[in-house]
């Protein structure tokens, strides 16, 4: 394997930017939120707090230490992590960890890959994790966004211990 271009191909809520990122403080911590459209928190937020999701946008809190997850300032609106289906990776204490949410693949399985199964890039850690198959990150990633940036850091890491 040499540097050529990997067949990989991010889904496309990867490529929409929105200028909407990374803005808007966390009603508790007061850090930096990203921008998550209604749809993923739709999918996100446990079923008997559905009704308070309302039609609106929101924010997720993206500070590790921070029990907030979902919030929305306007309509005075915030959910813990713990109102979430699935543990928000970067959160404390997250478990499992996941780096990829639609084929339920771990941090730990990533790193693997690479330490132990000696993969040396993007595709090798897929076609050994099963990562980014039928990928639908918009519903399934607490983010909304495709997880091949956070495997890639993933990656980056390990390759450098
Ligand atoms: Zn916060």
């Amino acid at each position: 394997m040499n540097g050529m271009s990997l067949n990989v191909i991010p889904c496309e809520t990867n490529l929409k930017t929105d200028g909407k990122d990374k803005v808007g403080p966390c009603p508790v911590c007061k850090g930096p939120g990203s921008f998550v459209k209604n749809v993923t928190v739709r999918n996100m937020i446990s079923d008997h707090l559905l009704e308070s999701v309302g039609n609106f946008d929101y924010y997720l809190c993206m500070d590790d230490d921070c029990k907030i997850s979902y919030y929305n300032n306007d309509f005075k609106i915030k959910f813990e992590k713990n109102d979430v289906k699935v543990p928000i990776w970067f959160k404390k204490d997250a478990k499992p960890k996941y780096a990829c949410y639609c084929s339920k693949v771990t941090e730990e399985q990533i790193i693997n890959a690479v330490i132990s199964e000696k993969a040396a890039n993007m595709k090798e850690v897929l076609e050994i994790t099963g990562a980014m198959t039928n990928p639908n990150c918009q519903i399934n990633n607490p983010l909304g966004k495709c997880c091949h940036h956070t495997i890639q850091e993933i990656i980056d890491k390990s390759l450098i211990k």
